[in-house]
């Protein structure tokens, strides 16, 4: 075990994930209820899924590599012990070979009888607290920041397991929504501010939980409401519901990361509609950096919202000018540069009848690394695009992200080294802008960016990370100091 990087294992696991979770208490086939939710929100987490079930005396559970629907086709399925509560969790890591011992739900046996739990989000102080915990004879089981809520549990010597629950959660800093089950039901609890979704159902006589209400739609369950930062609900085999509030009241700030990318468009996001937000960010770039152009034309799908608001809001006319084939997933899981490349080619394609001989305006949610961006750039250029404007529905991305989405380190953040004039030249772009940030906040139904306290948490976008980092503190500041700025003359 290498203490000081006790996340980093051989496998090259790491520390940071984006993830999926889902929970239901109550129903009659938990585990495909629970599969069909796991389903919805693959696009959080393509790497592992997991299930874990209990059927009234025991825990089972069922984790794979791999997509929900080839985890839990129907034989996998059926080998899940029946029973009315179960969780389940799908997970997301860019480097390869995440082993299945990091694949959630994790489970273990407590004192108090079986625990397990789902976790959405990044412990930002995780290594810390392994350390201590490792120095003081725990055995971990996985590489995963989550295992350390299960140990620190484990050792609280509070009475009640709610009680050591919120003990243990006290001494976590960073984004955590979580799933736990114990033998007595269910707690599905966000934290203090909220950094990760989670909302709560009705699928008949059962309570359902999960990251995003598109779960809900797809199993046929009723919205009930998001879960409040700091909230901590308790669901019971009788449906007994009960809400608290051990951490008082601190302002929310959800991830503004959810609206621009990460959240399924058809998702409504604490009171706000995903699609709605997206349209309304290529409305306020319109606005704000328009240029003289023939078309209007997203990039599939990240794009498509934003590009609809955009050219409504221009007067240019919408079209199709990339293809996007369907069989292939998330460009940006590929761990190598390489990998990447090639699969950018065999996803986007040009529509040329579309591009030849146009001024197009190309509109893309984000740039993270800026391979996707060149690549389609150089695309458009090949179908015979006269000028090319590049225009992105967010702010430049300069920070890493420590609560759970999976930014690359600041170094291979392309807005962290190069100004917009360095980048469009970069990307090969006749022109490109971003949104600001308060044009941002106000495509979600904002004044503007509250500086003093800001409704979000956008450290991606800002650098103002809303807890501290102890286990990144050095790293980042180190970053931030030895970061060299390149601008074009
Ligand atoms: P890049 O090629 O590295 O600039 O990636 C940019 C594209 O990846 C964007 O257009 C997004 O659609 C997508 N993207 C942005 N952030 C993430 C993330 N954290 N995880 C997965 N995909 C992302």
């Amino acid at each position: 075990m290498n203490l000081t990087h006790p996340f980093l294992d051989l496998d090259g696991d790491k520390l940071r994930e984006e993830c999926g979770i889902f929970g239901v208490i109550g129903a009659e086939s938990a585990v495909n209820v629970t599969a069909l939710g796991l389903h919805a929100l693959q696009h959080r987490g393509q790497e592992a899924c997991g299930i874990v079930t209990f059927d009234g005396k025991e825990f089972y559970a069922q984790r794979g590599l791999g997509h929900v629907a080839s985890v839990f086709s129907g034989p996998e399925l059926a080998n899940v012990q029946p029973g009315a509560m179960a969780s389940g969790h799908v997970r997301y890591s860019t480097t390869g070979g995440a082993g299945l011992r990091n694949v959630q739900p994790l489970f273990a046996d407590l004192a108090s009888g079986g625990f397990s739990i789902a976790h959405n989000g990044n412990i930002s102080n995780a290594m810390t607290l392994k350390r201590e915990l490792v120095r003081q004879g725990a055995i971990f089981q996985s590489t995963s920041d989550t295992e350390v809520i299960i140990h620190l549990v484990a050792t609280s010597r509070y009475p009640t397991l709610l009680d050591r629950f919120v003990d243990a959660l006290r001494m976590v800093e960073g984004a955590y929504s979580l799933i736990c089950m114990t033998e007595n039901g269910i707690i599905a609890c966000r934290d203090p501010l909220g950094i990760r979704p989670l909302v709560m159902g009705r699928l008949g006589d059962a309570v359902v939980f999960a990251s995003e209400s598109v779960a809900f739609d797809v199993i046929g369950a009723e919205f009930i409401r998001s879960i409040d930062p700091g909230e901590m609900v308790q669901v019971d085999h009788n449906g007994t519901v009960s809400s608290h509030r051990p951490f008082g009241n601190v302002s929310a700030r959800p991830c503004i990361f959810e609206h621009v990318y990460f959240s399924r468009p058809d998702s409504v996001m604490d009171g706000r509609s995903v699609y709605a937000v997206r349209k309304q960010i290529g409305v306020e770039l319109a606005k704000e950096c328009h240029t003289e152009a023939d078309v209007v034309i997203p990039v599939p799908d990240s794009g498509m919202p934003a590009a609809i608001g955009y050219a409504h809001e221009s007067g240019v006319p919408f079209e199709l000018g990339i293809i996007r084939s369907h069989y292939v997933g998330r460009t940006f899981i590929q761990p190598s540069e390489g990998a990447r490349h090639a699969d950018v080619k065999r996803k986007h394609n040009a529509n040329r009848a579309m591009v030849e001989g146009k001024r197009i305006v190309l509109i893309d949610d984000s740039i993270v690394r800026g391979t996707t961006s060149k690549k389609i750039v150089e695309m458009m250029r090949d179908a015979g695009a006269a000028e090319v404007h590049f225009r992105v529905a967010s702010p430049p991305t300069t920070n890493s992200c420590f609560y759970g989405v999976d930014t690359p380190e600041r170094s291979k953040l392309l807005a962290a080294t190069m100004d917009t004039k360095a980048m469009a030249e970069f990307i090969k772009a006749d022109s490109l802008a971003f949104v600001s940030i308060d044009g941002l906040y106000r495509a979600v139904g904002e004044a503007g960016r509250n500086g003093k306290c800001p409704q979000f948490c956008d450290a991606c976008f800002t650098s103002d990370y809303p807890t501290s980092l102890t286990d990144n503190a050095d790293r980042e500041s180190h970053d931030l100091l030895t970061l060299p700025v390149h601008k074009v003359a």
